[in-house]
Order: structure tokens, then C-alpha cells, then sequence
């Protein structure tokens, strides 16, 4: 279909380098030819055209002052992408990679990921290229006063409602939150991931993980499997990687593996969870000092790594959980996890897995969860939290995990249904995205020109 070609093309000429962002877009792009085969009046509205242009961009100089008193100077963004469904809703990332094309292909998996929650939230990200790796708890503040100083601007709570995401945890959306208040003098809920003593929810922070852990579930249900028993394969060890080996344990499954931008840890006995949480989320320090209390663990450092891939996927596991970051599975990985006998792969992260290797998994039709729909719990918990917020109640973890559980049942139902409907019943990379869009061309088209 020349339509789609001729739309990739064009972005490819007006936003210059912006790779992983023509990345996300050709992949929905490209599924979604069979729908306009049945459906062609999307083309008529220029729906396409229309999807793929965010509707607003924000790019703000944050200035800020280091403990030696010098002036560091950084790039912050926020992307409305998408608010045919809601506010727009999507995590603010601070990582030196953090460039605008980062934050737009964040920002446009953001639209498809939050219209298969079934719940009224249109997407957006945000961010900056600030590093927090090394920075004093007061550098962390003052550069979360200054990023919040231009960025209070665009958001509130029927508007903009960022959360977290690489580099954001809980301590950063506090000091975001409080300089948001200072500043508006506005007690509301514009940020999520807040602390439960604050307007946080219960299970928001476990939300993520957990959730990619109940796609899976429902994915390996499918086939008449369930998790107890096999061995996992996690990559990262922050947020997202932490609570899906927390869940997989409850589960009776046994995780081996976690991985930090510093190396990879393999655990033949089940990641001792307890250590890597004092490690990462006390210490901030490295994974190898998980070897000093556990030296039958094997640490492999960056380094070391194999040249076209990444080593936790060398490992062997039945089940695997992309938890860290972009592109962090290649072609050659996916060839050695199907080797190895892996049949199911959720991923908690962002299109962990470069566009060779999905159409490595696809072809073997094995159980694989696309991260716009397994990790789809996160921003479903941050809209219970902005629920709990706007009705001052706050509901127990039986009611969150119940509805999270819930909704990532539903989104798999979703995706499978929908892959049914085209007749290929095992993509659920067509299945999320032809049902991501649906909704959200349905509602602009409904909505009129805008
Ligand atoms: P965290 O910052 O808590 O953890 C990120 C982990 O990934 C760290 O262990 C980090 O290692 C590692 N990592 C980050 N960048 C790289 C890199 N370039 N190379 C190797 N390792 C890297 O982030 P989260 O756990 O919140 O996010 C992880 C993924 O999940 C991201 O793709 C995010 O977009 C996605 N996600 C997160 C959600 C959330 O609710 N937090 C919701 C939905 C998706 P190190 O500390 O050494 O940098």
C-alpha cells in the first residue's frame, strides 16, 4: 500500500534523525495495512497523517546548580501526542540518551499503549538528557525544581499528568510534585507515582512489573501453560525488572537474571530479590557486589558482552522479561532464545526488541507480549491513582491488583481477538496495534478536524 510508505517517507524528511521514532511508527504503520484494506474510510480522514504528528512539543532549556556551585545547563521535553481519549498521560525519562526523537517514538507508543486500557488517557512523555547516575540527593532536587519550573506551565490534572520511567522513581516525583505546588499553589493530582502518604496509590509502583508478569500468564494460559516452575530470563534492575521478579517468585516461577547498564547477573539459584533491592534501590551500586553473598552467581560485565547482542539473552530460560530499555534484544539474541527453548517473552520495556527480532518471535510463533500492550499496567495504575485522586478516596491493594489483573486480561483478549479477526491468530503485535488504533482514529474522526 503506497499510502504507508509514502507516510513514513515524509517523516523521515521532516524530523530528521529521529530513528527509533520512524522505528515505532513503521511498526504500526506497517500492521495496520490490513486494516485499511477493510476499512479504507481511515485513509479518507487522513488518519494516518494526522496520528503521526504529535499535537503539541514542548523543548525547554533547565538550568540548575551542582554541588560545587557550578551552573549546569540541560534539555527538557514534554510531547502531547495524543488527546482524542483523554489527558494526555505518559512518564517523564531522564537518561543522558534522551533526545527528542527518544521522547517522540516514547510519546507515539504512549497513544496505542493507553487506548488498550480502555481507560479515557491520551498519550504523551516527556523528559531530559539530565543524568541522575552520581548526583548528590540535593543536585536531584534542584534539577527536579528547575525541569518543574517551565514544565508546570503545560500540565494539570484534566490536561498533562506525567509520571515516572527510567531515571524517574519515587523520589524524583516528589520533588517534581513539591515544586509543582510551590509554584501553582495547587494541592492536585498532576503528578502519579506519588508517595502513598501524598496521593500515591497502593501497587503503582508495582504495577509495571506486574502486570507484564499477568500478560504473560495469560498469554502461556492460552496455550494451556502457567508460569510455576520455569525458569526466567529478566533484563534490568530497576523499577519494572524488580517488581516482575517479585511477582514471578509469588508465582512460583524462578528468575535467574537481571542486568543493569553496568553488566549482567546470572543467579542459576533465583535472583536473592531482597539483595538486589538493598543494591539498587539503597546502595545505587553496581551488580556485581550481589557476588560477596552469593558466590555461586556469575556477574558479567558490559564489557564482555557478545558483539551482536546482549549476554542475559545468552542465557538459558523458558520465559524472558525485556525490562531495561530500547533495542536491547537483537536479532541474534532472538535467535539464540529460540535455540535455548524460550516459547514466551513479555516485555515490561519500551520496544526492547529491534524490529528483526519481533520478526524473529512472529515467525516462530511463539507467545510474544509487545511492550505497548505488556506493559500496559503501569499507566493503567497511574490512572486508578488520578481515579483515587479526583474522588479523595484511596482503595486497598485487593482493589488496584484486582483491577490490574483485570485489565491486562482484557488487554490480552483485545489483542488476540483482534489478531483473530485478521486471521493471524498468534500476532499479538497486530492484534495490539490494529486495536490501539481503532479507538484512537475512531474518537478523532468522531471529534472532527483538530
Ligand atoms: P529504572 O530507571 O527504574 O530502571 C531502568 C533499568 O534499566 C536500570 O537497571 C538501568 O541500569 C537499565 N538501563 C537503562 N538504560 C539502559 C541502557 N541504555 N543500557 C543498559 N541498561 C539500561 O526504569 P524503569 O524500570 O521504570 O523502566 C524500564 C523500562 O520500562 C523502560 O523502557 C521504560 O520506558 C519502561 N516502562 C516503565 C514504566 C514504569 O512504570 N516505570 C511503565 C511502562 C514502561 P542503570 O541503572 O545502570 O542505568
Amino acid at each position: 500500500m503506497p499510502y504507508v510508505h509514502d507516510t513514513l517517507e515524509a517523516l523521515r524528511k521532516s524530523s530528521p534523525a529521529q530513528t527509533e521514532f520512524y522505528q515505532a511508527a513503521e511498526e504500526v504503520l506497517e500492521c495496520l495495512r490490513p486494516l485499511f484494506e477493510r476499512s479504507p474510510h481511515y485513509l479518507d480522514h487522513s488518519i494516518i497523517e494526522r496520528i503521526v504528528e504529535p499535537e503539541r512539543q514542548i523543548m525547554f532549556r533547565v538550568c540548575w546548580t551542582d554541588d560545587a556551585g557550578r551552573v549546569q545547563v540541560n534539555k527538557g521535553y514534554r510531547i502531547q501526542f495524543n488527546s482524542a481519549l483523554g489527558p494526555y498521560k505518559g512518564g517523564l525519562r531522564f537518561h543522558p540518551s534522551v533526545t527528542s526523537g527518544t521522547i517522540k517514538f516514547l510519546g507515539f507508543e504512549q497513544i496505542f499503549k493507553n487506548a488498550l486500557t480502555g481507560l479515557p488517557i491520551g498519550g504523551g512523555k516527556g523528559g531530559s538528557d539530565f543524568d541522575p547516575k552520581g548526583r548528590s540527593d540535593g543536585e536531584i532536587m534542584r534539577f527536579c525544581q528547575a525541569f518543574m519550573s517551565e514544565l508546570y506551565r503545560h500540565i494539570g490534572p484534566t490536561t498533562d499528568v506525567p509520571a515516572g520511567d527510567i531515571g524517574v522513581g519515587a523520589r524524583e516525583i516528589g520533588f517534581l510534585y513539591g515544586q509543582y505546588k510551590r509554584l501553582t499553589g495547587r494541592y492536585e493530582g498532576v503528578l502519579t507515582g506519588k508517595g502513598l502518604d501524598w496521593g500515591g496509590s497502593i501497587g503503582r509502583k508495582e504495577a509495571t512489573g506486574y502486570g507484564a508478569v499477568y500478560f504473560a500468564e495469560n498469554m502461556l494460559a492460552a496455550r494451556g501453560e502457567t508460569l510455576a516452575g520455569k525458569t526466567c530470563l529478566v533484563s534490568g534492575a530497576g523499577n519494572v525488572a524488580i517488581y516482575t521478579i517479585e511477582k514471578l517468585q509469588e508465582l512460583g516461577a524462578t528468575p535467574v537474571s537481571c542486568s543493569d547498564s553496568r553488566g549482567t547477573l546470572h543467579d542459576p539459584n533465583g535472583i536473592d530479590l531482597a539483595l538486589l533491592r538493598e543494591l539498587k534501590e539503597v546502595q545505587r551500586t553496581s551488580l556485581e557486589a550481589y557476588l560477596a553473598q552469593h558466590p555461586g552467581a556469575r556477574y558479567i560485565p558490559a564489557g564482555d558482552y557478545p558483539a551482536d547482542g546482549h549476554a542475559v539473552w545468552r542465557l538459558e530460560g523458558e520465559v524472558a522479561f525485556p525490562c531495561a530499555t530500547q533495542n536491547e534484544l537483537t536479532e541474534a539474541d532472538a535467535e539464540t532464545l529460540l535455540g535455548n527453548g524460550v516459547t514466551c517473552i513479555s516485555e515490561g520495556a519500551n520496544m526492547p526488541s529491534t524490529a528483526a527480532a519481533v520478526d524473529r518471535f512472529l515467525a516462530a510463533k511463539i507467545a510474544y507480549g509487545p511492550g505497548k500492550a505488556a506493559n500496559a499496567g503501569g499507566v493503567a495504575t497511574s490512572q486508578l491513582e488520578m481515579a483515587q485522586n479526583s474522588s479523595m478516596e484511596q482503595w486497598p491493594l485487593e482493589k488496584v491488583d484486582a483491577k490490574l489483573k483485570a485489565i491486562m486480561a482484557n488487554i490480552h483478549r483485545q489483542c488476540a481477538e483482534t489478531a483473530a479477526e485478521f486471521d493471524d491468530p498468534t500476532n499479538l503485535v497486530l492484534g495490539a496495534n490494529i486495536a490501539g488504533f481503532r479507538k484512537v482514529a475512531d474518537a478523532m474522526i468522531e471529534q472532527g478536524v483538530c
